[in-house]
Order: C-alpha cells, then sequence, then structure tokens
C-alpha cells in the first residue's frame, strides 16, 4: 500500500515532499495581493479559493455576510490558493490584507509550514508585519523576506538588514543584493549563482540574466554592463557582506532563526521568478503535528486533519457553515469515513469542496498540507482533530490569541434573549469573537474580545442577519487582556487595579482587562506573586 501510486503517478512519500504550504505575511499596501498573482502567473493556477472567489463572486452578492466586504471593500475571509510550479504543488494560505484584521489571519498561520513576509522597500518592517510574524515565530516556522518595490525609491538595504534584525530579533542573509545606486536600482546580484539580474525599466515583464564567466562579483563584464560606479559599490557590499554578513545556514533557516532576504518587484515581475525558485528549494515541505499520542508523521498512511477555519453562510439559501481543514498526515479519499475526535462521531467527508471562481469543485483526493472545506453540520470547531485511529487522539492545542478590543453586549429586546444567548453561543464556537463573562451581570449581557475592530462588526451584523437580533454594542476602553494565576487568586484582592477589570473566560478562569500596556506592567509589579499569562494555560 506504501508504495501505491495515485492517479498522478506519485507515491504518498512523493505527494507529500512536493507540497509547499505557505501564508504570505504583510503590512496592507506592501503588495501582497501583486505578489500572490504573480506567483499564480507563473504556475497558471489551477484552483483558486476563498477570498479571491469572494471577491470575484460578491457581485452576484451569493451572501448577505459578503454585504461587509462589499461595501468595505475588503477581504473578511480567507482561503487558499492552489497551483503547480515546476513539480511542486504548491499552497498559498490568503489571510485578509485589511487593517481590521482578525483571528482568522491568525489562525491561517497555524496551517502554514512556512511564511512569506512581504515588506515594502520604502516603509521597512511595520506594525502588522511584526504582530504576524511573531506568531510564526512561536511556531518555529521557517520565514523567507521579500523586499519589495524595489523599482522605486527605497531605503539602503544595509538599513533595512538592520531594521529587520533588531526589529524583530531575527538574523537575514539576503539571497541577492540591489544593484546601482540607492533609489535607483538597475537589478539584483544573485550571491548563489554569482550573476547580475538585470531590471528593466517599465517592462511588464522585462527581465534578463547575466552570468558571471568567473562566477565572483569582480567579474569585469558586470563593470561593463553595469558601469565603473556601480560596479564599484557592489563590489564593496558584496565584501561587506560577506565578512560582516552572517554565513547561510540551512538549519537555521528550517528553524526559524534565519530569515533569507530577497530583493524584488512584484509589480514589475523583477526578481519574482527566482525568488520563487530558491523559496521552494529551500521551505520544507509539510510538517507533522505534535498530538496527544505523539507526534504525527505526513507521511503516515493514516489520515488525519485538523480545522483551522470555520466560515458560515457562504450560500444565504440555505444556512450552512463550512469548516476548512489542513491535512497533516495520510491520503484523503472523498467520501472516507472519519473520527471527529472531540464529540466522538464517525463522519462521513461526502463532499469535500475546494473552490474555483465562482463554483465550489468537489476534489477526490488530497494529502498533507493540503487545505479542504467540508460541510458543517453544526459539530466543528475550530482546533478540532479528525483522525482514522479508533483510539482517536488529538493534535496540540490550537492557542488563543489576545483580543485587543472589547465591548459589551446585550439584546436590545430582552424578549429575544434566547435567539441572544444561542446566537452568541455558536458565533463563538465557531471562533468569531471570545466570548467572557461580568460574575455580576449574569446572562444578560455578554464582554466580547476580538483580535480585529471588524471582527466586533461582524458579529452585530450576523446576529442581526442570522438570528434575528439587534444588539447594543458598548466598545469597552480596555486594549490589553491577561489571564490571572496564582494559588491567592479570588482570595485576596489584588493590589493597584483601580482602572482595570476582571472578568471571567468560558472556562470561568479569570481575565483582568488593562487600559494599556503601563497599567499592565504597574499592575504586575504590584502584585508579584500572581502571573499575568497572555493565554490561558489549560490541560
Ligand atoms: P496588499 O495590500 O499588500 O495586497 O498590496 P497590493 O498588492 O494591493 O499593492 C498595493 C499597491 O502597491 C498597489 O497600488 C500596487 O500596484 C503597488 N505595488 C505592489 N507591488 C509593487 C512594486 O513592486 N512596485 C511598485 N512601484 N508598486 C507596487
Amino acid at each position: 500500500m506504501a508504495d501505491s501510486v495515485d492517479k498522478d503517478g506519485f507515491t504518498l512519500t512523493e505527494e507529500v515532499q512536493r507540497r509547499r504550504t505557505f501564508a504570505i505575511i504583510s503590512h496592507p499596501d506592501a503588495g501582497k495581493t501583486t505578489l500572490t498573482e504573480k506567483l499564480l502567473l507563473y504556475g497558471g493556477a489551477i484552483r483558486l479559493a476563498g477570498s479571491v472567489k469572494a471577491r470575484k463572486a460578491s457581485k452576484h452578492a451569493v451572501s448577505d455576510w459578503m454585504e461587509i466586504e462589499k461595501q468595505r471593500g475588503i477581504s473578511v475571509t480567507s482561503s487558499v490558493l492552489q497551483f503547480d510550479y515546476d513539480g511542486y504543488r504548491i499552497n498559498i494560505l490568503d489571510t485578509p490584507g485589511h487593517q481590521d484584521f482578525s483571528e482568522d489571519t491568525y489562525r491561517t498561520l497555524m496551517a502554514a509550514d512556512s511564511a512569506v513576509m512581504l515588506i515594502d522597500a520604502a516603509k521597512g518592517v511595520e506594525d502588522q508585519t511584526v504582530k504576524l510574524f511573531r506568531v510564526c515565530r512561536q511556531r518555529g516556522i521557517p520565514i523567507f523576506t521579500f523586499v519589495n518595490k524595489l523599482d522605486r525609491h527605497g531605503r539602503n538595504p544595509f538599513e533595512l538588514v538592520e531594521e529587520l534584525e533588531k526589529v524583530l530579533d531575527i538574523r537575514a542573509y539576503p539571497v541577492n543584493w540591489p544593484v546601482g545606486e540607492e533609489g535607483a536600482y538597475k537589478g539584483v546580484y544573485n550571491r548563489k549563482l554569482a550573476q547580475v539580474e538585470m531590471f528593466e525599466g517599465d517592462a511588464k515583464h522585462g527581465q534578463w540574466a547575466m552570468p558571471s564567466t568567473l562566477g565572483r562579483v569582480d567579474d569585469p563584464a558586470f563593470a561593463e554592463v553595469l558601469g565603473e560606479e556601480a560596479h564599484r559599490q557592489l563590489c564593496e557590499d558584496i565584501e561587506l557582506l560577506d565578512m560582516a554578513g552572517d554565513e547561510f545556514d540551512l538549519a537555521k533557516v528550517r528553524a526559524g532563526e534565519l530569515t533569507p532576504m530577497f530583493f524584488g518587484s512584484a509589480l514589475t515581475n523583477f526578481g519574482v521568478q527566482p525568488f520563487l525558485e530558491e523559496f521552494l528549494r529551500l521551505a520544507p515541505p509539510p510538517r507533522g503535528r505534535r498530538s496527544t499520542e505523539g507526534d504525527i508523521d505526513p507521511e503516515s498512511e493514516r489520515f488525519s486533519a485538523f480545522v483551522f477555519k470555520i466560515q458560515a453562510n457562504m450560500n444565504p439559501t440555505h444556512r450552512d457553515r463550512l469548516a476548512f481543514i489542513r491535512i497533516v498526515s495520510g491520503r484523503f479519499e472523498r467520501g472516507m469515513v472519519v473520527r471527529h475526535v472531540p464529540s466522538g462521531k464517525m463522519v462521513k467527508l461526502a463532499q469535500p469542496q475546494q473552490f474555483m471562481a465562482q463554483e465550489r469543485t468537489i476534489i477526490d483526493e488530497a494529502y498533507p498540507g493540503d487545505v479542504i472545506g467540508l460541510f458543517d453540520p453544526g459539530i466543528f470547531g475550530i482546533g478540532d482533530t479528525l483522525c482514522v485511529d479508533n483510539k482517536g487522539f488529538s493534535f496540540e492545542d490550537f492557542p488563543v490569541f489576545p483580543p485587543e478590543h472589547f465591548a459589551r453586549v446585550q439584546a436590545k429586546d430582552t424578549m429575544k434573549r434566547k435567539q441572544f444567548i444561542k446566537g452568541m453561543t455558536q458565533l463563538t464556537q465557531e471562533g468569531a469573537v471570545q466570548v467572557f463573562r461580568q460574575p455580576e451581570i449574569g446572562v444578560e449581557a455578554f464582554i466580547v474580545g476580538a483580535v480585529g475592530m471588524l471582527q466586533l462588526e461582524v458579529l452585530e451584523y450576523r446576529l442581526k442577519g442570522e438570528y434575528g437580533v439587534d444588539i447594543e454594542l458598548r466598545n469597552l476602553p480596555y486594549s490589553v487582556a491577561r489571564w490571572l494565576e496564582g494559588d491567592n487568586i479570588g482570595k485576596k484582592p489584588l493590589k493597584g487595579m483601580d482602572s482595570a477589570m476582571i472578568i471571567h473566560d468560558r472556562y470561568d478562569q479569570p481575565v483582568a482587562l488593562f487600559r494599556n500596556e503601563w497599567s499592565l506592567r504597574y499592575a504586575t509589579e504590584q502584585n508579584s506573586s500572581v502571573n499575568f499569562a497572555l493565554a490561558p494555560s489549560r490541560k
């Protein structure tokens, strides 16, 4: 069985080894959409899913929920794009690019095996890049850096390397290096191949590579093409990089400690293909995952997967929910029966979906690293494990991300209390927001926390649209949440917490909300026996 081949002529091992599943992380406007399109262009996308589809489909108003996306001109949802390139099968996990990004973005990173960090050459490392980077860092996944917009005025590349290393605390290894004067680059020098790739003005796909006959940067042939001054500068830069820079070390890259850095321009296509090729070579194939039964090897024959995202009501005529799963091990076949571990139920995966421009495509086979959408009969939750083992095992806990926006919500019409509670319960299960209780106020009102403001808007919209409940949503002036841990919690009042608020999460663990980092720091100093944890530590 282990050596049997599929319809493409590959064994399971080969299918795993040829896959690359990654997310592009960046601050809005750095050029993620442009880069994604260019990558698809090289592969000729074979399947388009999620948000690209949603953007296209929204003109047909397929979903009420998508009204928000339309009105705001943004994508709330995120999914996956799949294409083939040079024998590889590539899954790009799409993440919402909007400022008001949500937990969805973080969760999507849980399904990625590596990340491409896109940086605007003029702006450097921006806020959202930092946030997303940290999540990747925590997971220890390899991070590749693409410095974009090299076709126009950008910052000095040494400065960018330094900023990256300082702000993100990661070492960087420039794989290629801009050639020419600052802000007027003519191309990049490929350090490994000792090759200059010239950048041709506005030409959309214009690019040619000039190999070195000597395999060295001081090849006089380069001087001729580049001009003496640019060539001298390049020689100096490369010498400095070779002397003062880090050495390339694949083990460190794979451990997420060293980021290979590329320079280019997504808009003009410059440097995109060399980046893609090197990235595919260096990025890891699908990784296994830790579980209650030890590490699960992707090449094991036994199918397993986890839910990382739930999306509701993509079609308003039947109120369906779709659970997106990432396959961890084994071969997925349509119609297979698997165990939904949290409920213990056996579920038949009859209509696995992959999304094409406007229609859903049923897929027959999928492999570790792939993402598929399943109709959710109302049992799936974020982080749930699916497997075929009789006993069943669970993948390690899905992290809870600290919310940064808080509001008190209650139904405007108290007669609608039942629907309100039902809606809140279901939407929480789906992972739309995190729900907390304020012990004094019982069930009339909830405190909700979200990673992005937009999630609160979506909550309001969906409670009305799907449950017929108008809510009153009052924003609370807190931005930092910490789970309180320690022996004396609840027994002795905490000090220095006048401006903070204490609430309980759904497992009844106390959580303190602070207005800002400063009040958190003050409270931490005043209560040395208390641990202010970023996330609940529950087993
Ligand atoms: P996203 O918000 O990260 O998805 O960014 P987009 O791909 O939508 O790009 C934002 C803007 O930057 C658009 O106007 C793009 O045309 C522009 N842009 C993207 N890549 C480049 C590039 O390499 N050079 C230049 N000059 N502009 C770019």
